[in-house]
């Protein structure tokens, strides 16, 4: 009895023994970091923002779609097929130039939005139904092929701006920004544990930028045990609580479907296109009735929202919660979206616990830092763009957890005192130099750094966030906004997307071949700019002065040619016909005075080509 016994257990204890050998081979077998789990690093997970994943279309056997290139197509933010579009829309266009009325114009609008976003609809369960394919890497930066690191560089340049982190190190979770918000959460959470079985270490970094930053609020609400498994939190320009202006779109409170704003002010509030494109497409509006032109509108963005916007959860979770409950009531209300309320509900919850649930994330001593940017108003499509501060997409309430400032282009009263609301110290200084924004009401002023006149889009292409980032996922040096001198709280934005090409450039020329002097203003123009980019905190317009210089000295060298700006004619057209005659199309304007304005133009044509 008692040697069964034995050997029992010794049967027992080799099992357990021989799995435990096995789960460890298994284990190790996994481990794929040349660290062997034992190093000072983070591995280190992206979580990208709005269409910074690769998300493809697929053919009927559920191959890639390729293009004549032979590249695949992206899906994002729709998928244009110009031909069928051209098909669909040129005889209503047509038919309704000639007749100057809605011949069918609008609903051929509606359709070819149908037809471009229909790709990122979902069914009423919040379920992407269009054939897609989001490209994934479920592996770190290291084993990614060279069009995978292509796609990662081209959202994220980690070619331009080394990190210290060993690349095996380095994950890019990716998923399709119009897909079901909980699914991508599931898969966040799934992901981190496959990094940690992957690199042996037991907690990562994580990097949420923008949309990512709702993907990892709503981890955090969902499985509120993920705070043992994280290390650092870089929030970038984090979604937190949404963005108003698709608050503004989810509530029917659109700006451009006012003729009167449309015609004139839009395009230019717009800050994308330049005066004189601007002025050109307010005149060739009015080729058609104002009522034309805004049905045609109307049917359109019905479209995009109705059919696609409102069955994506994920667009759901970029709702602020103070205009959730009212678009929810608005598009969510009926039985047949029933299935998409509980979820975005969820969400809801999750949005309202965020600063909380970050908080306790300090708290169990996950180390949380943010990148915050302001003094750029939203973009004008919603109407409440330029109530609060902002940075072009998102408002700064939201990206900074709850710093108070002043609207763009004002400053906080004079005699202002900051909040504290969050900062207990008395010897901080939580107010920016330009007076316009107040860290201290935000949830974590002493972590968070902020950018002056940036825009979120083009974060990608500020060098100093990038480093900042670089440095923060790699090292533990920069504990707060006083540690390192290089990186304080408030800083300026900026932009080296042309002054970089600019400067190899300038870097390639044969000094030898050029004069004293041209040679003299080349070799300057490229110290100056050298100097600039080599720092990390300067002021606002150096890399605009340093680019012009540059400029000046290739075009001087007659490397380059000058860039002529052509006359604006059309903002002044556009202006006086608004002036004189509103929103009327031409056939609505007395002939004469059309006739003038064609004039003119012809007249400006025949000058330049004479010139
Ligand atoms: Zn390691
Ligand atoms: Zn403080």
């Amino acid at each position: 009895m008692k040697k069964n016994f034995l050997r029992v257990i010794s049967v027992c204890l080799c099992i357990v023994l021989m799995a435990s050998v096995g789960a460890v081979g298994v284990f190790a077998a996994d481990k794929r970091t040349a660290c062997g789990a034992d190093c000072a690093y983070y591995p280190t997970i992206i979580v990208p923002g709005l269409g910074q994943s690769s998300v493809v279309v697929l053919d009927d056997d559920g191959d890639f779609l390729l293009d004549k290139d032979g590249n695949k197509i992206s899906a994002f933010p729709a998928y244009i097929q110009t031909k069928q579009l051209v098909k669909r829309a040129f005889f209503p266009a047509l038919l309704s130039l000639l007749t100057q009325r809605d011949a069918g114009l609008s609903n051929a609008v509606a359709d070819a939005i149908g037809m471009s976003f229909g790709i990122n609809a979902s069914d009423l369960y919040a379920q992407n139904t269009g054939n897609v394919q989001v490209e994934k890497f479920p592996y770190s930066y290291a084993e990614c092929n060279d069009y995978e690191r292509g796609i990662i560089n081209s959202h994220i340049p980690f070619d331009l701006y080394p990190t210290d982190l060993p690349l095996d190190h380095l994950y890019y979770f990716s998923y399709n920004s119009f897909g079901n918000h909980i699914d991508i959460v599931n898969e966040l959470y799934t992901y981190i544990q496959m990094v940690k079985v992957q690199t042996g270490h037991r907690k990562v970094n994580l990097v949420p930028l923008s949309q990512g930053g709702t993907v990892v609020s709503a981890m955090l609400d969902y499985y509120p045990q993920v705070s043992a498994d994280l290390h650092k939190v870089l929030f970038v320009v984090p979604a937190l609580d949404g963005s108003k202006l698709i608050g503004d779109v989810f509530n029917d409170r659109i700006t451009f479907l006012d003729s009167d704003y449309l015609y004139h002010g839009f395009l230019e509030d717009m800050r994308l296109l330049d005066e004189k494109t601007a002025g050109l497409i307010e005149v060739l509006l009015r080729l058609l009735p104002d009522s034309v032109i805004i049905n045609s509108l109307q049917k359109g963005v019905k479209c995009l929202v109705e059919d696609v916007m409102i069955r994506s959860t994920s667009m759901w979770a970029l709702c602020p919660s103070g205009d959730y409950p009212s678009a929810a009531e608005r598009y969510l209300s009926s039985p047949e979206m029933a299935a998409i309320r509980s979820q975005t509900d969820r969400y809801y919850q999750a949005q309202l616990h965020a600063r909380d649930n970050i908080q306790t994330l300090t708290e169990r001593g996950v180390q949380v830092f943010c990148v915050a940017e302001y003094d750029y108003a939203l973009i004008n499509v919603g109407e409440n763009w330029n109530t609060e501060n902002a940075d072009f997409i998102i408002q700064l309430d939201s990206t900074s957890m709850g710093a108070y400032a002043a609207n763009v282009g004002e400053t906080l009263p004079e005699g202002y005192e900051q909040k504290n609301t969050h900062c207990s110290d008395p010897t901080h200084h939580h107010i920016s130099p330009d007076h316009v924004v107040d860290a201290s009401a935000g949830l974590l002023p002493d972590t968070t750094f902020y950018f002056d006149a940036q825009r979120h889009d083009l974060t990608q292409y500020n060098d100093v966030i990038l480093k900042l980032a670089m440095e923060l996922i790699a090292h533990d040096d920069i504990t707060d906004v006083y540690a390192d001198p290089a990186f304080p709280q408030f800083n300026n934005g900026r932009n080296v997307k042309t002054i970089l090409p600019l400067l190899s450039q300038a870097k390639d020329v044969d000094a030898a071949k050029l004069s004293g002097d041209k040679a003299k203003a080349l070799t300057d123009a490229i110290a100056q700019s050298e100097e600039v980019l080599s720092r990390t905190v300067g002021a606002a317009g150096e890399i605009e002065a340093a680019e012009q210089a540059l400029t000046d000295a290739l075009v001087n060298a007659g490397v380059v040619k000058a860039n002529k700006k052509g006359k604006n004619i059309f903002t002044p057209i556009s202006e006086w016909l608004y002036a004189h005659y509103g929103t009327k199309s031409f056939s609505e304007i007395p002939r004469a005075a059309v006739r003038n304005v064609l004039q003119s133009i012809t007249d400006f044509f025949r000058k330049t080509a004479h010139i």
